[in-house]
């Protein structure tokens, strides 16, 4: 529970009470808090990460966040697409590698 400022009043009460204590003033509890479904969440490190790591789950955050936090899954999705070119790009240098020590055999 968190203290709000009353609409008429400005007296400190409770976000949950629905009317002022002081002035009787009704505050309209929970009309301008949105629900969190529909708050554009930020980038989120970790889900950045894991979408580096592993770029399949990266594409699947992406399209789950997609319509609600188009903020957040385009950075899953950037780094998804960075894990894939980092991750091709290890493969290449591995494959590249092992040809230069089978050839040098
Ligand atoms: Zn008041």
């Amino acid at each position: 529970m968190a203290l709000v400022h009353c609409r008429e009043c400005g007296e400190m009460i409770a976000d949950s009470a629905p009317t002022c204590p002081k002035c009787g003033a009704r505050q309209n509890v929970g009309y301008d808090i949105l629900p969190e479904i529909e708050i554009d969440k930020d980038p989120n490190a970790g889900l950045n990460i894991v979408s580096f790591l592993w770029p399949l789950i990266g594409l699947i955050l992406y399209i789950a966040y997609n319509d609600k936090s188009p903020r957040r899954a385009k950075s899953c999705g950037k780094w998804a697409i960075v894990g894939t070119i980092v991750g091709v790009a290890i493969v290449t240098l591995v494959v590249i590698l092992t040809g230069v020590f089978i050839a040098s055999i």
